[in-house]
């Protein structure tokens, strides 16, 4: 009978010093012990993804997507090559494999292209004689042979993908939080680790800015029921028995499960007349409009702050202001319900709610950045730590399924 096989990933912050790297070689060669067959994605170093990014921002502000892959690509590949290094070194013979030479295939978008198929016969050939496969994520190859990058925080898609095409047992998606909780622990100390969350409740997560998952992972995953798990780099000795967040479940239960924080966005206000061009010139550069806002005076779209600068250049003339928003989203079954008590809620504390967005299982305040972790700690408290609300998490929900 084959050995199990299991596919780790491991972030920037767990990749991002050499002391870090041996840490993580600690947890392959311990699941290697326990007799698993071992394919792992690495991301690039902490902070090298941003210093690439800005190296190519000195030389253009909008720089050339094609370029810009080849040079962002650099990041991952210096990972793969050190963990690789470090796993030979210790005696656990490994071979590092940029996205091309793993036969990652994508679209042909650059910046932020999807995975369309993964050809596994050179990870298996690797397998077979017993050699610990590194990954790089982030990464793949058109199919004009061109390097394509899927979009920050895209390892954990390549980690994903690889498990599904693999038949892996389990993705372990190794970080520097020990699961997934109700909010941005970093942001709000009184967030809950979850044991489990449901896939649409994560994707719901994830699409409104909590990023410990790639939102195509959680898709992808979901669609392909690919067992998904989310754990501490930090937090347990390698090969103790940890369990981190279980991503599992096709429905949501939940009355309010969490609240995601997104605070890098930009409002853009125009004549009413602009906004069909507007829209138009944002299909055209790839730009997603999260939110139209349409008041009687003037109509918005909110997009990330930093596609801003590449939607500046071709519609300067039509933008009658620009501001950074954020936007705080609750994600439940009955979210929707919350609007009112959220609005009174933040009003008591002095924050002005600019917009709201419904969505079948979440809804979101827009807000002014500087207010996002005020609103967010209010929020959380009422919804999440308030005895009522931690009722209403218990109570399961019977949701009808056909
Ligand atoms: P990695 O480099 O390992 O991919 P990321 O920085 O992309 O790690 O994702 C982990 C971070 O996600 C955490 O440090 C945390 O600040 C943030 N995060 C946002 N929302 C959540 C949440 N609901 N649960 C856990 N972490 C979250
Ligand atoms: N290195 C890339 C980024 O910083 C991809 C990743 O970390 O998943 O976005
Ligand atoms: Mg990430």
């Amino acid at each position: 009978m084959s050995k199990p096989l299991i596919v780790q990933k491991f972030g920037g912050t767990s990749m991002g010093t050499i002391e870090n790297i041996h840490t993580v070689a600690k947890h392959i060669i311990s699941a290697k012990k326990s007799g698993n067959q071992l394919v792992v994605v690495v991301s690039a170093m902490s902070g090298e993804t941003n210093r690439l990014m800005a190296l190519a921002k000195q030389v253009d502000n909008v720089p050339t997507a094609r370029e810009l892959d080849v040079l962002l690509s650099a990041g991952e590949q210096m990972s793969m090559a050190l963990l690789a290094m470090t796993l030979n070194k210790l005696g656990y013979p490994a071979v590092s494999l940029t996205g091309s030479q793993a036969n990652i295939m994508t679209d042909n978008r650059h910046n932020d292209a999807a995975i369309q198929r993964i050809d596994t016969t050179r990870i298996y050939d690797l397998l077979a004689l017993d050699k610990i496969v590194i990954v790089a994520g982030f990464q793949g190859v058109n199919t004009a042979g061109d390097i394509t990058t899927l979009g920050r925080g895209g390892s954990d898609t390549t980690a994903v993908v690889l498990a599904g095409a693999l038949s892996a047992a389990e993705c372990q998606i190794f970080t520097d939080v020990d699961g997934v909780y109700t909010i941005d622990p970093r942001i709000v100390p009184t967030a809950q680790k979850l044991a489990v969350i449901d896939f649409p409740s994560m994707a719901s997560m994830a699409q409104h800015g909590a990023k410990v998952l790639h939102l195509p992972s959680v898709h992808y995953a979901w669609t392909h029921q690919v067992p998904l798990r989310v754990l501490s780099t930090f937090d347990a000795s390698p090969g103790e028995v940890y369990s981190g967040t279980l991503v599992k479940g096709n429905d949501c239960h939940q009355a309010i499960c969490g609240f995601a924080i997104q605070s890098d966005m930009c409002l853009i206000s125009m004549k009413r007349t602009a906004l069909a061009d507007v829209q138009k010139q944002c299909q055209m550069l790839g730009i997603m409009i999260w939110n139209v806002i349409e008041r009687p005076e003037w109509v918005a779209i909110v997009i990330k702050q930093d596609v801003y600068t590449k939607l500046e250049l071709v519609i300067e003339s039509k933008i009658s202001n620009s501001e950074p928003i954020g936007l705080v989203t609750a994600v439940g079954v009955q979210a929707e319900q919350l609007a009112k008590g959220c609005h009174q809620r933040l009003a008591e504390q002095g924050i002005t709610v600019i917009d709201t967005v419904l969505n079948p299982l979440s809804i979101t305040f827009v807000i002014s950045p500087d207010s996002i972790d005020k609103a967010a700690n209010i929020l959380h408290h009422a919804y999440i730590n308030s005895s009522d609300v931690a009722n209403s998490q218990q109570k399961c929900i019977v949701v009808e399924t056909i």
